[in-house]
């Protein structure tokens, strides 16, 4: 058996799921577990709807009944019959409804997931009908069925042995029937039958689960990109797409923040030995990237941008150095308020460390660890990785840049920068 999965661009409209449909039409004799990603941009869309409930803006309705009537209209265009599709999606739309209906849940994360996981729920709906409307063998699967996680809503981590015993004992039987098998990416279960989250951008990872529970032959992402590039297409010219990647090399871009695939998405896959091609769904023939073992040694410049950084300079206020016990406290904070730690250097008096600035996390931490430590804070940087770096690169992407932290590690460059301030001329105010 195969593991496909279609990210959001490949299913954010009507057009993009009849090609979606022609892509599988060249392997109906296959056994593919297919993984959906919520359509376009529907979980940012869901992520207002959770945002307006917990505050109490009295917009949450209107916001899901916004999404509701995109997925109506797309179901309009693609079905002959849509009645019997949009009540299948209602009945999904409904326990959004539930949620919405009831008083905030005092736990965010725990409401997040509930209201997050219909985006991926209702777009595996659509695609499984349409596939059937078009005479494509598909079982619909609840991948809830399947994953198990911990209870850490938003960031879940997978319970492996259960994971691997619910797919050989329910999505095998489905696949050994012939055909495609459709489901979710992004969504688990806890034990108690309560919906996670396995992190942004977590359906890629969903599909190395599938193709490590079921040791599939091989996983293929499709994407709005030829294969994986030296860089991101949308922030540099010139990129070039590589043929070929080892795991390792693999690991490190997406750990650095090459957002074309999930971090969390090789390991899996390295430890089965499961080959990983990206291809592109607008050029489906396209050789794309192969990702597998075979270790190459000639790897050209790559370049990833982690924005929305951080810097973090920590001092003690008793002026004594930041020493081993500040550090063990320090983590400790760190781990507690689940602060995404980029990079990081300890001089005699200070700590400085570059994190990701999301949902409030950097405010909380720093409250943690106020009545001991200064803090001060650059915010809106950027974190530039180049991996074999090669000199004229390196300068070109330091132009116009302030380097506020550097670290060079092996093949490995880093840097946190802002841009320099422009002098700009003072508005006349007589
Ligand atoms: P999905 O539809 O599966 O969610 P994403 O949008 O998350 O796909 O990932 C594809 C995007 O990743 C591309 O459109 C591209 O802009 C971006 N990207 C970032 N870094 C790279 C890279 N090194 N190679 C290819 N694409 C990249
Ligand atoms: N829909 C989720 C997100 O946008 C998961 C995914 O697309 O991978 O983050
Ligand atoms: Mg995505």
């Amino acid at each position: 058996m195969r593991v496909f999965k279609f990210g959001g661009a490949s299913v954010k409209d009507p057009e993009a799921v009849r090609n979606v449909t022609n892509i599988l039409q060249n392997y109906k004799s296959d056994s593919i577990v297919i993984v959906i990603s919520a359509m376009g941009k529907t979980t940012n869309g869901l992520e207002r709807v959770v945002n307006a409930h917990a505050n109490q803006t009295g917009k949450a309705v209107e916001y899901l009944d916004e999404i509701k009537a995109v997925h109506y209209q797309m179901i309009d265009e693609l079905f002959e019959e849509p009645e019997p599709v949009k009540a299948s999606i209602n009945d999904i739309f409904v326990e959004a409804d539930w949620v919405l209906e009831e008083e905030v849940h005092p736990d965010y994360d725990f409401m997040y997931d509930q209201l997050v996981s219909v985006g991926e729920l209702v777009s595996s709906k659509i695609v499984s009908s349409y596939l059937n409307q078009v005479n494509l063998p598909a079982q619909w699967l609840d991948a809830r069925d399947i994953i198990v996680t911990d209870n850490i809503y938003r960031q879940a981590g997978v319970q492996w042995e259960e994971t691997v015993e619910n797919a050989k004992n329910k999505a095998q039987p489905m696949l050994e029937k012939g055909g495609f098998v459709i489901t979710q990416g992004f969504i688990g279960t806890t034990s108690e039958n309560f919906t996670t989250t396995l992190g942004r951008e977590g359906s890629d990872y969903t599909a190395a689960i599938f193709s490590y529970c079921l040791d599939a032959e091989d996983m293929t992402i499709w994407k709005d990109v030829p294969g994986v590039l030296t860089a991101d297409p949308r922030k540099f010219d010139y990129v070039t797409k590589l043929d070929k990647l080892s795991y390792r090399e693999a690991i490190e871009m997406t750990y650095y923040g090459a957002k074309v695939i999930h971090p969390k998405t090789i390991k899996p896959l390295q430890n089965k030995n499961i080959s990983l091609y990206v291809k592109s769904f607008i050029d489906p023939k396209g050789t794309g990237t192969l990702i597998s073992s075979a270790v190459e040694d000639n790897y050209p410049p790559m370049v990833a941008i982690e924005e929305n950084q951080a810097l973090l300079n920590i001092s003690t206020k008793d002026f004594s150095f930041v020493a081993e016990h500040h550090m063990s406290y320090l983590f400790k904070k760190i781990a507690e308020t689940r602060l995404q730690v980029q990079m990081m250097q300890n001089t005699a008096i200070s700590f400085a460390i570059c994190v990701t600035n999301v949902d409030g996390k950097v405010e909380k931490f720093t409250k943690s660890i106020a009545k001991d430590f200064n803090v001060d804070i650059d915010y809106g940087l950027e974190l530039i990785t180049v991996r074999h770096y090669q000199k004229d690169i390196l300068d070109n992407l330091r132009e116009g840049k302030i380097i506020l932290l550097e670290e060079r590690i092996r093949k490995t460059v880093q840097m946190v920068v802002k841009d320099v301030p422009v002098m700009k001329r003072k508005k006349k105010t007589n």
